[in-house]
């Protein structure tokens, strides 16, 4: 199936590792153009080199803190100024801490809002008018934490669920001028994040980090991990022209793992 992806230009928000880098590198093999960004200079610039070398693609890399509005616009501006154009926004941060109700004071609540909600809804803010032009369409990355919560993610369990009642809002909103928005949901998916909370889980549990990892594949119906490269597949396939009639969803990729009907 041809994407349509050739010459796009897509934005791929704290994409210099894990399912980000992943899904920069799936639009990057599909023939689009890709910018990204992090907040490490020399890892997001080694991750562009990657991408260049691997895929042969344009890949601007900036420096930038999905917490921080001017420097959200900024990347979304020299996105469009180095390319022209915008067609597809990813967003996209690190994940808040692991723990429980006790663990946390209000401000850890506000951060996780800040990291996670928030940074969803600023790069919009500064996509949109770029996207209204020609139109084109926004993916969120969220967790399957949005249907069926992780005991032991309380921050990320709360903070993710505003992230689709704003998408569901925007979908509406957007649909006139031709723009689509989807969430996709990472059940458990081998990247640095899941290995460093598999660690976390450890540590509290006394049992080694291999345990603690063949642990999290244990509920999966597909009895293993998914791999970061699984989860880009279905972003780059719902932000391309080739699902053209599918917004306002929320998709998970979780091996099954998620046991609601619908
Ligand atoms: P990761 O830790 O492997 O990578 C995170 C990326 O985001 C890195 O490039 C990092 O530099 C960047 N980043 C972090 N904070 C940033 C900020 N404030 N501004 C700009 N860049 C920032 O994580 P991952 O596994 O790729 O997860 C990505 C998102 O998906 C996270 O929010 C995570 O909680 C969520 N998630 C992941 C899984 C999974 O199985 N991996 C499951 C559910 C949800």
């Amino acid at each position: 199936m041809d994407l349509g992806l050739q010459g796009k230009v897509a934005l791929v928000a704290a994409a210099s590792k894990g399912l980000g880098y992943a899904v920069a590198r799936g639009f990057a093999r599909e023939g689009a153009r890709v910018s990204i960004f992090s907040r490490d200079a020399g890892r997001i610039e080694e991750a562009a080199e990657r991408l260049r070398q691997e895929t042969g693609a344009e890949v601007l890399a900036q420096v930038a803190d999905a917490r921080d509005s001017a420097q959200v616009q900024r990347v979304v501006d020299e996105t469009v100024r180095r390319f022209g154009r915008l067609d597809i926004l990813v967003t996209n941060a690190g994940g808040p801490p692991g723990g429980g109700f006790e663990d946390f004071d209000e401000q850890a609540y506000l951060d996780a809002i800040q990291l996670n909600l928030m940074s969803t809804i600023r790069l919009c803010r500064a996509a949109v008018p770029y996207l209204k032009q020609q139109g084109g369409s926004i993916v969120t990355i969220t967790s399957i934490s949005v249907k069926q919560p992780i005991s032991g993610l309380i921050l990320s369990n709360t903070a993710r669920l505003g992230v689709v009642g704003f998408a569901k809002t925007l979908a509406d909103e957007l649909a006139p001028y031709n723009i689509r928005v989807n969430n996709v949901g990472p059940g458990s998916t081998r990247t640095d994040r899941i290995v460093d909370l598999a660690r976390q889980r450890a540590e509290r549990q006394g049992i080694t980090l291999e345990e603690a990892l063949k642990d999290s594949a244990s509920g999966i119906p597909l009895g293993r991990l998914g791999e970061p490269e699984e989860f880009a597949n279905v972003v780059v396939f719902l932000a391309s022209p080739a699902a053209s009639y599918v917004t306002g969803q929320t998709i998970l990729v979780d091996g099954g793992l998620y046991r609601g009907s619908l």
